[in-house]
């Protein structure tokens, strides 16, 4: 991190907010087929996308507001290049240091054609000359048929383990973006674990293969998107998706013991794969989501939806403190008012969107402290699994360099995480 920032940060933590981060939906356009989401190709609905001059203007006002991540997401935002690079670089020169966007990989497909590799270096060399810093791929399964037919997208595995050298020699280090699904622990609809022990034990073997998976296939870095089954419009839950990355479908549909116990089974296994791939998925969070579920105190961090963290939609352009409370229309983001957002907010926990519960929670507690110090140091002090946890997601995140997609990883510090 720059002086600058820290000095940016800083200045934010003492207003009370953390370090704005807008996620910026280019397209509701997508090729894909994903169960698990209402953006898929086979949907019937008109595509959307937005005009060049609304990014720039949502991204010169970020700037100016001091935002410090943008993300370009869609749909499928490598279905417009030309475009997406165009944006990545405005969002740089605007001066914004965390720029993200990812792939379903559909580019990955054809690898045994020929020009395979001329291919997939233009696009590496393309998103390279960009201040890009994160891009991720999207993996639902550690068994490539499963993923390729949920995904839609035959051969695209292959595809992936040949075009991450080529993204490394580039100076870009993908991710792995696991959105946690059913089929992760190989059960299959209608035949679904209900006992407690041996849905968790499924999921601790699911999660292992997916990290065996990821590094096998050349990954040095992994996330995980948690379950994003929300009831739709009209059905009397609070929330309303403008996102529409969510479906009720029983793959991504999970009871909360059911959740309890995957969130259990992730807390558990990334220790041993810290040492192997920087995987960013902080156990302080699957700890505050596994206590928010069983109802244990202390709480989980509010979430910062709605005052540091918004998303615009492709169909309106407009506004929303996230992509699924759609009930709440900020309007355009050049307008929003930096001090507004705080009048619309209120202590959300209503989702587990992980793009903004996981930050959420992993600055709650500096922002109790600059808040409410004495109650922060005594919750610090008594709360010991939960302050073991941050400090070493802390300690972590320092030697994955702040999972900086475009360094290597540091093998020597990480290798201090070895099990
Ligand atoms: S999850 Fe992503 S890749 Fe899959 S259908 Fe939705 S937008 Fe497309
Ligand atoms: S928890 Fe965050 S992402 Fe989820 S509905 Fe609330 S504000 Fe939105």
């Amino acid at each position: 991190m720059t002086e600058a920032l820290w000095f940016q940060t800083i200045r934010n933590i003492w207003r009370s907010r953390i370090p704005g981060q807008l996620i910026i939906q280019m397209t509701d356009a997508c090729n894909a087929r994903c169960p698990q989401c209402g953006m898929r190709v086979t949907e019937d609905f008109k595509r959307s996308r937005l005009s060049l001059d609304t990014i720039r203007r949502s991204i010169d006002a970020a700037a100016e507001k001091g935002f410090q991540a943008i993300s370009f997401t869609g749909g499928e935002p490598l279905l417009f290049l030309d475009d997406l690079i165009e944006m990545i670089r405005y969002a740089g020169h605007a001066g914004i240091p965390y720029i993200r966007t990812g792939t379903n990989g559909f580019v990955f497909m054809g690898s045994d054609k020929k020009g395979f590799n001329s291919r997939i270096e233009r696009i590496a060399h393309a998103l390279a000359d960009t201040p890009i810093r994160n891009f991720w791929i999207s993996i639902d399964s550690a068994v490539p048929e499963v993923h390729e037919s949920m995904r839609g997208l035959p051969g695209v595995i292959d595809g992936i383990h040949k075009a991450l050298p080529i993204f490394h020699a580039s100076g870009i280090y993908p991710s792995a973006n696991l959105g946690i699904n059913r089929n992760l622990a190989g059960e299959v609809a209608g035949n679904q674990r209900t006992e407690p022990d041996a849905f968790h034990q499924d999921y601790r073997s699911g999660f292992n293969r997916f990290y065996r998976f990821v590094c096998d296939l050349g990954f040095t870095m992994a996330n995980c998107c948690y379950p994003m089954s929300i009831p739709g419009r009209g059905t009397g839950s609070g929330l309303s998706p403008v996102y529409a990355a969510t479906a009720t479908d029983d793959i991504v549909n999970f009871s909360r013991i059911e959740k309890t116990l995957l969130y259990r089974a992730l807390l558990e296994t990334i220790p041993y794969y810290r040492s192997r791939i920087r995987i960013f998925t902080p156990r302080t969070s699957l700890l505050a989501l596994t206590r928010q579920l069983t109802r244990q105190m202390p709480e989980s961090h509010p979430c910062r939806g709605g005052i540091d963290f918004f998303f615009i939609d492709a169909k309106t352009g407009h506004t929303y403190p996230c992509g699924y409370r759609g009930h709440t229309d900020l309007g355009g983001f050049e307008e929003l008012n930096p001090s507004q957002p705080l009048k619309n907010s209120r202590d959300c926990r209503e989702c587990d969107w992980e793009c903004f519960r996981d930050p959420s929670e992993l600055m709650g507690p500096v922002l109790d402290m600059r808040n409410h110090p004495v109650q922060a140091i005594k919750r610090l002090a008594t709360d010991r699994t939960y302050t073991r946890l941050w400090l070493e997601d802390l300690r972590y995140y320092q030697a994955c360099g702040v999972f900086d997609g475009r360094k290597a990883p540091d093998q020597n510090r990480l290798r201090q995480y070895a099990l």
